[in-house]
């Protein structure tokens, strides 16, 4: 399944080049056009699926084996000192392509990325709410 307005099932395909770091039967990862840091990578699946509500469970089992085979050789290039593996859905989460991709975002010890929220404080109530729905 391909979207025709979709840039990553275009990249994904091969029909616009990019820089593919690693390629599969099922996933395409290429460098980020406006990198985070040095060797921000993405892992695009080569169907296309919006989201991970969308991904088949299939692809998505595979999808953090292909995260840590990147972030292990890339490691080893860049010679990063940790690494952030994220993954937006909808716009509110900050997605801005909606075909699923996981960002490997590597990190360097004093570098300037801000990937961040404000701790909250889980109360009893809140818990209770969350607790009593989840099957
Ligand atoms: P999102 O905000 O949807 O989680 O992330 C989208 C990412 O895709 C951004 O980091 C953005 O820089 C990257 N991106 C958008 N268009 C292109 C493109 O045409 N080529 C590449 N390599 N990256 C892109
Ligand atoms: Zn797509």
């Amino acid at each position: 399944m391909k979207n025709e307005n979709c840039i990553f099932c275009k990249i994904a395909a091969g029909e616009i080049p990019s820089a593919t770091i690693y390629e599969d039967d099922d996933f395409r990862v290429i460098l980020d056009i406006e990198p985070a840091s040095k060797g921000h990578a993405l892992i695009l699946p080569k169907e296309h699926y919006a989201n991970l509500y969308e991904l088949p469970e299939e692809l998505a089992s595979k999808v953090l084996i292909v995260a840590k085979k990147v972030i292990t050789s890339m490691t080893e290039i860049v010679g990063c000192d940790g690494y952030n593996v994220l993954q937006n859905n909808g716009e509110v989460a900050g997605q801005t392509v909606f075909h699923f991709h996981m960002h490997l975002i590597p990190r360097y010890k004093d570098d300037d990325v801000t990937i961040g929220w404000k701790p909250g404080k889980l109360t009893d109530v809140l818990k209770e709410q969350i607790l009593s729905k989840m099957k």
